[in-house]
């Protein structure tokens, strides 16, 4: 098990006018080498639940255990080295970049490991690469002067380069051109697979992590009202929508044939899928001579 939430609630200022409930109740269990996808809209305590889990929040009740280590027992030294174990890329990370050049942005975590300078140099040119970014072309320049998705991938490169073993990623598409998008949600699943990270991924966008994750958390008002597969989670079209986050068009349209009698089958997900499964079951029925009539009215 690499993460372990019981009943975890956080409340931000208690006591104060402005106290605010941000999580309420959260058990979630994540098995190592999983990709998780949580979303929920804005509001809903998805950056506040992924805060709790390198110790940068804590819990104002409940209890969270990454691999072996109850972190309300853990002692400072665990703390760092749950930092390390744990890589988290906040939203909009490039506002946090500081240094001259690419290199030392990359280099700052492993440096501050106490690695020495080879090693730091070849964690900084890994890390370049993983996340695609050309060392040669790149590592020299500034930051600021690189475009909007690079300058993310420099920041997801920094993380990397901790060598996490569960990396946390807070809406790293957001904001990013539908092309940027998708080859960083790529990158992010060839890496998952190839270090066998487990991978937490929040985000808004349904269409792509309908895709990407083998398992979908839905958020609201601090609390996981669904958890399941992508198809399973995607069939649960009316709580969606009531929460306002909509579904896939896809799901939208599946979701409509199956309340006409269509049995398509459960837990599709992509537009591939679910026009092979929507033609199979047109042509079946249209062989049937005008048998089964009505599961066609549509
Ligand atoms: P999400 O990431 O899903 O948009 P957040 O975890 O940021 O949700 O926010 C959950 C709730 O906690 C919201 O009501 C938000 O206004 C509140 N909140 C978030 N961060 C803070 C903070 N630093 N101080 C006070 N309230 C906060
Ligand atoms: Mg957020």
């Amino acid at each position: 098990m690499a993460l372990l939430l019981e009943d975890l609630s956080h409340v931000y200022m208690p006591g104060t006018p402005f106290e605010t409930k941000a999580l309420e109740g959260v058990n979630l269990k994540v098995a190592t080498g999983e990709m998780v996808a949580i979303i929920g809209p804005t509001g809903s305590g998805k950056s506040t639940l992924v805060q709790h889990l390198n110790g940068l929040l804590k819990p104002t009740s409940g209890r969270i255990q990454v691999d072996d280590l109850d972190l309300s027992q853990a002692r400072s030294e665990q703390f760092r080295a749950l930092r390390q174990k744990v890589g988290l890329v906040f939203q909009f990370p490039e506002e946090q970049l500081f240094e001259e050049t690419v290199f030392m942005d990359i280099a700052f975590g492993p440096r501050n490991l106490g690695l020495p300078e080879e090693k730091i140099a070849s964690r900084v040119r890994w890390a370049m690469e993983a996340v695609g970014l050309n060392y040669k072309e790149l590592h020299q320049r500034s930051p600021f002067h690189l475009s909007g998705g690079q300058m993310r991938r420099v920041a997801i490169a920094g993380v990397l380069a901790m060598h996490p073993q569960i990396l946390i990623l807070d809406e790293p598409t957001a904001g990013l051109d539908p092309q940027s998008r998708d080859s960083l949600l790529r990158q992010i699943r060839f890496l998952w697979k190839k270090l066998s990270l487990t991978v937490l991924l929040v985000t808004h966008h349904l269409s792509e992590v309908a895709v990407q994750a083998d398992r979908i958390i839905v958020m609201h008002q601090g609390r996981i009202i669904l958890d399941g597969k992508p198809g399973a989670v995607f069939q649960e079209v009316d709580i969606l929508r009531d929460i306002g986050l909509g579904v896939p068009l896809v799901s939208a349209i599946l979701s409509g044939l199956r309340e006409k009698g269509w049995p398509l089958p459960a837990n599709l997900v992509s537009v591939e899928e679910a026009a092979y499964q929507i033609a199979k079951i047109y042509r079946q029925n249209r062989s049937k001579a005008g048998l089964d009539r009505g599961v066609m009215s549509c």
